[in-house]
């Protein structure tokens, strides 16, 4: 592997959610508490802000044009050039407490999300998958941090964390209907790591995840729950990371300095930027909503 760039210092407060546009060729991320959406354009360097009306918590390109974005309750289309914001689908579980976190399409263009308690209350997540239809199906309930989702390359794997558990859980994934069975653990975050955040997943099959609390992002078998690789990053709140780039080799990393005493931020100064690896392998494209 490379060395890990700092390629924007945007001192995020809760940097997350990358995706990669293979068609405009961006990046888009989410600063959560700021409320604003980043589209990043690895050619010039440059970043543009688009502020949204509310949390946001993931953004994913649209297969038609445009934006969606999982915002504080429910699925809203965006439009990068203008800013509007329109929903799509709003959650009939939606409080002022509850609100979408991590999400990221399946290959068949259905836009899975979840939610979490603001103020911490356990178990008042689910994870939704909003299909193409606009139909909206609850996958995972009584769920407690809703975050990372990936695929492995034949899609018949789903892995899920709710942060909380150290755990990351396959599925069998059935992409024809989007249904999940037989859950089971298949990978332990060590104590003292912090817990399991957002993660992707690579073209071998193995999983990237970031480590909030963790000063690291790791790649691991989940056939055998091994960790086989670290990327080290100098800030603790590592939150997501996804591959991009013309080969799908670059992995972008994003972090938060949400919460970080003064001393701690003197420590980590560029906590909330948007770091780069160069890897040697090739990660799974980011797919579109298609609905
Ligand atoms: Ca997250």
């Amino acid at each position: 592997m490379g060395e890990l760039e700092l390629v924007l210092d945007a001192k995020s407060v809760l940097g997350e959610g990358p995706s990669w546009d293979a068609r405009r060729q961006c990046l888009y991320w989410v600063d959560i508490e700021g409320r604003k959406i980043h589209i990043y354009d690895p050619k010039s360097g440059s970043d543009r802000e688009i502020e949204v009306p509310q949390r946001v918590g993931a953004v994913v390109p649209r297969a038609s044009g445009g934006l969606v974005a999982a915002l504080h309750d429910g699925f809203y289309a965006v439009d990068p050039d203008t800013g509007a914001v329109q929903p799509l689908v709003r959650s009939a579980e939606a409080t002022e407490d509850v609100r979408f976190n991590d999400g990221k399409c399946d290959a068949a263009g259905r836009f899975l999300a979840g939610t979490m308690s603001i103020s911490g209350v356990p178990q008042s997540g689910i994870l939704y998958s909003l299909h193409t239809d606009l139909s909206v199906h609850k996958m995972v309930e009584q769920v407690t941090t809703s975050n990372g989702i990936a695929w492995s390359p034949d899609h018949k794997t789903m892995y899920y964390i709710d942060s909380p558990t150290k755990q990351i859980v396959a599925y069998d994934y059935d992409l024809d209907s989007g249904t999940i069975r037989n859950g089971r653990a298949v990978i332990r975050i060590p104590d003292g790591q912090g817990v399991p955040d957002g993660m992707t997943s690579d073209t071998e099959g193995m999983l990237w995840i970031a480590q909030w609390g963790g000063y690291r992002v790791t790649r691991w078998n989940p056939h055998n729950g091994e960790c086989i690789a670290t990327v080290s990053v100098p800030a603790a709140r590592v939150t997501s990371c996804v591959f991009a780039g013309d080969d799908l080799s670059e992995l972008y990393i994003t972090t938060a300095s949400v919460g970080l005493t003064d001393e701690q931020r003197k420590e980590q100064p560029h906590a909330g930027g948007l770091f780069r690896i160069k890897t040697n392998v090739r990660g799974m494209p980011t797919f579109a909503f298609e609905g």
